[in-house]
């Protein structure tokens, strides 16, 4: 047809062209256009398991086109700590303008997403719930692929943003709100928990101590900058080893010594704030390094990495990447605004389990319990 379009000429011409476009041409375009759109996926990622309405864009489980996060640090500050009902009600205030921010930010229609990837747990189950129904509704309204994604398993992903990526297995160690827990981890989802805390989090130490010092909540970031101050050693605090061959943690027998001492020292402890900080701190750090380091021995991994808010600690990573240097080994850690609840981390994942084929079924629902806890 296009050799006779040729010799008649004019519009004849332009119509034989149009179907031999349109037959083989545009056939040819659209399944590279298919296979491209499945190997480069931009995907909506959503959080909101705890007090964070997060939104993120990641084009291949690596390049963050967008990550918007809404803090509700504010609403909880009076009460001391999260409350879950004002949580999730603050999550529905929230979700829609998040989404749009990350959708805007990275230069997207809706119609322009790929896939979407929600934290499906764990977390405050009324949380949860706004976020990954809200992935679920938008994903069938445009009829585009969806999973849901363990927060842990994402949080520990968070350091395959950077340029330098870790080496399969490698050890992790998640220090969070919420969690502390060192993992022997064999790919993006599959991990053996060696150990965690038996009471208290890290994070949530650093947050009750905060609070015993009337510091406000959430206290991480202030004790670090007090401890920047204060004299280590000054004061002394315990280290809570427990079986020094295992790798579980307890972080409560120290927050009642720094308890104790405020109470025995109640006209002085004011001016040894700093000392007190910087103990606290220095008792923290001497453990999660310890730890970390003999996992990395214990499983004969050279990459290890830290991950999870209490990461965002500036001497935690100086200590751990001098023990890690001593050691031979490599660390790895996500940028600061990586380490806390982000959006990015979840479509990161996402990305990885969409493409083994983990398209949710649709009466899967968000799960206070992780599938990283196993192990
Ligand atoms: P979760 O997911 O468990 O809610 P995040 O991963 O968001 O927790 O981390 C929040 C925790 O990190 C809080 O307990 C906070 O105090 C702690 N944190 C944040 N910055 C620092 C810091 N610089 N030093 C120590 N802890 C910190
Ligand atoms: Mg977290």
């Amino acid at each position: 047809m296009l050799l006779a379009g040729f010799f008649i000429g004019g519009p004849v011409k332009v119509f034989a062209v149009r179907v031999l476009y349109g037959s083989v041409f545009f056939r040819v375009r659209f399944r590279v256009r298919l296979r491209v759109r499945h190997l480069v996926m931009k995907i909506l990622g959503i959080e909101t398991s705890c007090d964070e309405t997060a939104a993120a864009v990641v084009e291949d489980g690596s390049r963050i086109l967008s990550s918007v996060v809404a803090s509700q640090v504010a609403v909880h500050h009076p009460y001391g700590g999260v409350v879950p009902e004002l949580a999730s009600r603050k999550h529905i205030e929230a979700i829609v303008a998040v989404v749009e921010e990350a959708l805007e930010k990275a230069g997207l229609r809706t119609d322009q997403v790929d896939a979407v990837a929600a934290t499906r747990g764990p977390g405050l189950v009324g949380a949860l719930l706004v976020g990954f129904n809200f992935a679920k509704a938008f994903a069938y309204a445009r009829a585009i692929p969806w999973t849901g994604v363990d927060h842990l398993e994402a949080h520990i992903y968070s350091v395959f943003f950077g340029d330098e990526v870790p080496g399969l297995p490698y050890a992790a160690l998640l220090v969070s709100g919420g969690h502390t827990s060192i993992y022997h981890v064999k790919n993006h989802c599959e991990m053996t928990r060696l150990g965690e805390t038996l009471d208290d989090a890290a994070g949530e130490a650093f947050d009750k101590v905060a609070k015993m010092l009337g510091l406000g909540y959430p206290g991480g970031n202030v004790i670090s900058e007090l401890a920047e101050r204060g004299r280590p050693g000054k004061i002394q605090f315990p280290r809570a080893y427990m079986d020094k061959a295992a790798f579980a943690f307890s972080f409560s027998g120290l927050k009642t010594a720094v308890n104790r001492f405020i109470q025995t020292h109640p006209e002085n402890y004011h001016e040894l704030i700093p000392d007190i900080a910087a103990e606290f701190q220095a008792a923290v750090i001497e453990v999660l390094v310890y730890k970390l380091m003999r996992a990395a021995e214990k499983t004969g991994c050279r990459d290890i990495a830290l991950v999870g808010g209490v990461a965002a600690n500036r001497k935690l990573r100086e200590e751990l990447a001098k023990a890690a240097k001593d050691a031979g080994l490599t660390l790895f850690t996500p940028s600061i605004d990586l380490c806390g609840d982000n959006a990015a981390m979840i479509a990161g994942l996402g990305y990885h389990l969409l493409k083994d084929g983990d398209k949710a079924p649709e009466d899967l629902s968000a799960d206070v319990y992780s599938r990283a806890a196993r192990g």
